[in-house]
């Protein structure tokens, strides 16, 4: 009761900060929770993750909720317990729901072929008149993939409340890496936080059993710090993640080709985590 003043001041002045997605999409929930709009496939893979090992890198979910004829999921606020958090949303990945596969020949990146890195860039602009490609826009909302999208699509709020979601010409691990320092503000200690948590989560995935029977598209890790130094990454939206076939696994290192259903969410991680760590040592 003491702190209710507090938290509601705390609430307004940050009320849900929501940096990707649709709008409409999600709703504030009881004291602590947010509710986003039901979908079948998330709330199955939500169910799984609660008895996985990645329990506690993701939202708890607290089951379905009903708002106006409508069901929402109802999960965690991650931003509770941050006061006046900065929020960085980034996919993982080389394959993405709305992302038109580009092969190495066409990339105009190409020297980051021979050396991978985190790509942050528009997925929608890309390659749609080739008929190869085009197939997979047309066949499936899911089959869309570029080697060189590690991680992309990054929203981010900072503290002054500016909010950037236009990363299109964020291409280079350079410009990542100014993304990142601008995001911390040069903050060396949140920097080494973060870096300490991607890798835990990494050691986390690869003894997951959900992560080893998915594959993972479209997901992000949510970067949330304050100005307090706490910091923490979770993993969010699994709207786009589906269960493999029966005893089929994925290394979610390899490169993607037709029916592998690789998405390099361990490749994008291994680059954002040597990317983070350049950062937190220089
Ligand atoms: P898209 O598929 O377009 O990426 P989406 O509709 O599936 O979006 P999410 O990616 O799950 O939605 O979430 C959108 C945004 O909402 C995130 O970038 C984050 O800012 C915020 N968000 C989502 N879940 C939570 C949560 N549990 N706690 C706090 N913030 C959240
Ligand atoms: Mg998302
Ligand atoms: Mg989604």
């Amino acid at each position: 009761i003491v702190h209710w003043p507090f938290i509601v001041s705390q609430r307004k002045r940050y009320s849900w900060i929501q940096l990707a997605g649709h709008k409409g999409n999600f709703k504030a929930g009881e004291e602590g929770t947010v509710l986003k709009k039901f979908s079948e496939n998330e709330k199955r893979c939500f169910e799984r993750l609660m008895g996985d090992v990645l329990y506690s890198f993701v939202p708890a979910y607290h089951g379905i909720v009903e708002r106006e004829g409508e069901p929402y999921l109802q999960l965690t606020d991650l931003l509770g317990g941050f006061n006046g958090p900065c929020v960085m949303d980034c996919k993982i990945g080389v394959r993405h729901p709305h992302c038109i596969p580009i092969p190495p020949s066409l990339s105009e990146t190409p020297a980051l072929h021979t050396h991978p890195s985190l790509i942050i860039r528009d997925t929608r602009t890309a390659y749609p008149s080739l008929p190869h490609y085009q197939r997979h826009l047309i066949g499936s909302p899911l089959l869309f993939y570029s080697p060189i999208f590690l991680m992309l699509c990054v929203s981010l709020q900072k503290a002054d409340g500016t909010c950037s979601t236009d990363f299109k010409r964020t291409k280079t691990q350079e410009q990542v890496t100014l993304v990142f320092r601008d995001f911390v503000e040069g903050n060396k200690r949140i920097m080494e936080t973060y870096l300490a948590k991607l890798e835990e989560i990494r050691r986390v995935l690869e003894s997951s059993e959900f992560f080893k029977s998915h594959e993972v598209i479209g997901s992000s890790l949510l970067f949330i710090h304050d100005h307090n130094e706490l910091a923490n990454v979770w993993l969010i939206d699994f709207g786009k993640t589906t269960p493999l076939s029966e005893g089929q696994t994925l290394t979610h290192r390899a490169e993607w080709c037709e029916g592998n259903r690789e998405d390099g969410y361990l490749w994008g991680l291994d680059n954002m985590v040597s990317l983070v760590s350049n950062i937190a040592r220089d």
